[in-house]
């Protein structure tokens, strides 16, 4: 046994070592990128149950990506089998919802079915609020609502402070903000429902008001870890300190009953320390302020700043060695990330030598830039180096990924974008839902309001004004005022709307008894999916489209069946091999059964960029943006879109703070890379308007030159832009604006081969002519209608509303194309 746990140290530095074994008081690991922070956390888990009798159910581990949660759950397996099962291993939101639907009872105004509301819902509701209290809509929009409260809750001020902070407050902002929050609260509750930051607040509160249920978790969780520790807000920052219980040490099991009953009757009631207690349990964090990323969503590198300050007897371990990149590139990232003041000099260093300088490539435009980007990947694989999967590209914002895909597609790369318009964001996707969810939770009112008369069936806005009315004045919650319409209860409803009601409710009904399996115990969500497409007549509406849009939506619905029926096959095939062991599946505390439409919604709800992204194995490139890179690691790395305006972000430009951040982000992306790394900038970009010239990013010049490789510093073909704005000029654009994938050969042809059939990369269709006012069939967009043209000859150029895809401006002479 004692060499088991040896070979567990095996290749670790002295401080990784130290961090594994450090037993008992809190420990924080800071380290620059690629020190072995993820890795030692892994490591010390497994030191955990190998040298010191911790059972896996005692472990919970905070991760930031699907990868590292992988590999722990498998390092884990290894030791001890499927046992490991036990071994809570997620991110903050999926801890909470675990432990919010286990304890769902105590929860005021929630059942455990409640609904996890997403931005998109938050707005909805926020929408319907804001009219209803006769708000200035331009004013106070949704977004801002949505960020505001947001924030409070990031903070954990609870509605009732809120509204009294406003009141001493000079301007009237913070007083809507409050007004808005109270009542969007009430409604939340109303809906039986959360949205994302109440995950974190609630159980925060659950553990606070009940010092049983804290001391519960405190005994099961006996060690608390957590990866990227800098990127935690206020709220994690105090449910870490709840859950490991550190201020809390000394509370007597005994008493716990009459402390509660105190606590119930007077909120300021404290329990008295006592001795013989639940001792607080380890708690082990680690990360890097330098890769602090997301202030923009409450995330304070205070948390680490002040650890020693918030765990007076915690440990702090540096780690100094990088494993990850090479010499070259570990000094571009030093030297970047050194211009940010304030900071804590780390000195970070490795021994796998200088390796290739970093290359640099200034490109005409965004499309030159991803046609270098995919020339150079071809390159590397062709050669025998890398497999595609050993690379990733990263951009600043997800529309970057464009240019890049068009011209994968058109060389036949094998990619694959993270992020971006979600599937679970499209509203066909989102429609179909909200029905589930309905028929998970009937009380839900954004969900019922979204599928209400969608599709169609004679309930118009007055009815739903009169149904939310009475919801508002009996202080029922939307579905009962639906039910009370039916029964004609509810005033100023007329009979026709009365009847299209309680249709509908008959249908969720009907729904409802189709999804029922004979075999209880693997219900099929894919089966639920299909009754809710037929029965609704939501799959027959589209089919009777003939707008092409409706057809990629069917296509988006036939995909969720799919994904839906491949989620409870999952389901069925895990339990049923855990028969064939012997093995009972043990009923994970908290979680829905497998394969139930509640699991597979909590899926849907929780579903992160991170979980898309493609393993190593899988042969792909993988495109994502800087933020979600963060974590990740890669043979070859290419960064683009080195530019001001850019990256940094325009509106980081004339804020200290903002700045500040960017290059951290810079940091991050540059640490990514471990033996190739690629700089590129494009002199002139088009974003959604006119194609705009940035200059060279200040990041760039802040890299050493003799770290680089130029292979091309002047664009040839562009000369006199730098810092002029210019307009579609014959500059490389006519290339870049020539689509590989082309223009439908017919009207009314939907999707196809994006691949372009060979030789047709470079088609152009020099009869076409296109003016304002003309319907254009395109098979990546759609059917387009031309908003504008501007110039003559060779280099017009027009500008296409494909309506949900976006406003495209492209050179038709060179698209090839059709008019409808
Ligand atoms: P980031 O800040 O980017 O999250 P990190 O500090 O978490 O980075 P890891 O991802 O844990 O770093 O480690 C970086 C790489 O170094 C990984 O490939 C890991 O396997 C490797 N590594 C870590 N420690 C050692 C070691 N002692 N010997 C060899 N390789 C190591
Ligand atoms: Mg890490």
């Amino acid at each position: 046994a004692a060499e088991a746990v040896e070979r567990l140290l095996e290749g670790l530095n002295p401080q990784q070592r130290a961090a594994v074994v450090h037993s008992g008081t809190p420990l924080l690991i800071v380290a620059g990128a690629g020190s072995g922070k993820t890795a030692v956390l892994t490591r010390r888990i497994a030191y955990l149950l190998a040298a010191r009798g911790v059972t896996p159910g005692q472990i919970l581990a905070i991760t930031f990506t699907n990868k590292a949660a992988a590999e722990m759950r498998e390092r884990v397996a290894g030791l001890v089998g499927p046992r490991a099962a036990s071994m809570w291993v997620s991110t903050f939101h999926s801890s909470c919802v675990r432990i919010l639907r286990t304890q769902a009872a105590l929860l005021p105004g929630l059942n455990t079915n409640f609904s996890i509301y997403d931005a998109d819902d938050s707005r909805r509701l926020l929408a319907m609020i804001g009219r209803d209290l006769e708000l200035d809509a331009k004013k106070y929009t949704p977004r801002l609502l949505a960020t505001a409260i947001s924030n409070l809750k990031n903070e954990l001020i609870e509605p009732d402070r809120a509204t009294i902070d406003a009141e001493s407050d000079e301007s009237q902002l913070p007083r809507i903000v409050a007004q808005v929050y109270t009542e969007y609260q009430r409604r939340l509750r109303g809906a039986n429902a959360m949205d994302f930051d109440d995950l974190i607040g609630e159980t925060v509160g659950l553990l606070q008001r009940h010092p049983q249920v804290a001391e519960y978790y405190r005994r099961r969780f006996r060690h608390v870890l957590v990866d990227e520790y800098q990127d935690t807000n206020h709220a994690q920052y105090v449910l870490v300190r709840e859950l490991v219980g550190h201020h809390a040490a000394g509370l007597a099991t005994e008493a716990d009953d009459a402390d509660a009953g105190a606590a119930a009757a007077d909120p300021d009631f404290t329990p008295a320390r006592r001795e013989d207690a639940v001792p607080p349990s380890e708690l082990c964090v680690v990360g890097d302020a330098d890769q602090s990323i997301y202030a923009f969503r409450g995330a304070t590198i205070r948390n680490i700043e002040e650890f020693e300050r918030d765990f007076p007897d915690a440990e702090t371990i540096l780690l100094e060695q990088n494993y990850r990149s090479t010499q070259h590139i570990l000094s571009a990232a030093n030297a970047v990330i050194a211009r940010n003041e304030g900071r804590r000099e780390k000195k970070l260093w490795t021994d796998s030598g200088e390796g290739d300088l970093i290359v640099g490539y200034v490109a005409d435009n965004e499309h030159d830039e991803a046609s270098f980007v995919a020339r150079e990947i071809d390159r590397l694989v062709d050669q025998g180096d890398y497999n595609y999967g050993d690379v990733a590209v990263f951009y600043r914002t997800n529309n970057n990924s464009r240019a890049l895909e068009e011209i994968f597609i058109r060389m036949g790369l094998p990619y694959k974008v993270v992020g971006g318009v979600r599937f679970y964001e499209r509203k066909e996707v989102r429609d179909i839902v909200a029905y589930l969810r309905v028929l998970e939770n009937p009380e839900d009112a954004v969900s019922l309001r979204r599928i209400l008369n969608t599709p169609r069936r004679g309930i118009g806005d007055r009815a739903e004004a009169c149904v939310a009315v009475h919801s508002e004045q009996r202080g029922v919650g939307f579905g009962q005022a639906l039910r009370d319409a039916a029964d004609g209860k509810v005033a100023l409803l007329n009979t026709r709307a009365q009847r299209a009601i309680a249709g509908f409710l008959d249908l969720l009904d009907e729904i409802r008894a189709a999804g029922v399996q004979e075999d209880l115990d693997f219900p099929d969500v894919g089966t639920v999916v299909e009754a809710v497409l037929d029965r609704s007549g939501y799959r027959a509406e589209l089919e009777a489209s003939d707008d092409p849009q409706d057809g990629a939506r069917l296509d988006n619905l036939n995909e969720l069946v799919s994904v839906a029926r491949e989620f409870s096959s999952e389901a069925r095939n895990s339990v049923e091999a855990a028969r064939d062991e012997g093995l009972l599946p043990e009923p994970a505390e908290g979680e829905p059964d497998p394969g139930s439409l509640a699991a597979f919604l909590e899926r849907v709800s929780l579903v992160a960029d991170t979980d898309q992204i493609p393993d190593e194995g899988a042969g792909v490139v993988t495109m994502m943006t800087l933020h979600t890179a963060k974590g990740l690691e890669f043979p070859v790395v290419f960064v683009t879109g080195w530019e001001d305006g850019q990256f940094p972000h325009m509106r980081a430009l004339g804020d200290p703070t903002e700045l500040a951040e960017e290059r951290r982000l810079a940091y991050v992306g540059i640490t990514r890379a471990r033996r190739r790394l690629y700089l590129s900038r494009a002199v002139v970009r088009s974003g959604w308007g006119q194609p705009v010239s940035n200059p060279e990013s200040r990041f760039l010049q802040e890299i050493p030159g003799h770290l680089m490789d130029w292979q091309r510093l002047e664009p040839t073909s562009a000369p006199g832009t730098r810092g002029m704005r210019r307009r579609g000029e014959s500059d490389g654009l006519e290339r870049d604006w020539t689509r590989g994938d082309g223009w439908n050969d017919r009207p009314g042809v939907r999707g196809g081969d994006r691949r372009p059939a060979p030789g047709s990369a470079k088609r152009t269709n020099t009869n076409l002519v296109l003016a304002v006012g003309d319907r254009v069939n395109h098979d990546k967009y759609g059917l387009g209608r031309v908003i504008a043209s501007e110039g003559t000859g060779p280099i017009a150029s027009v500008t296409i509303d494909f309506g949900t895809a976006g406003k495209i401006r492209l050179i038709p002479q060179y698209s090839g194309g059709v008019l409808v």
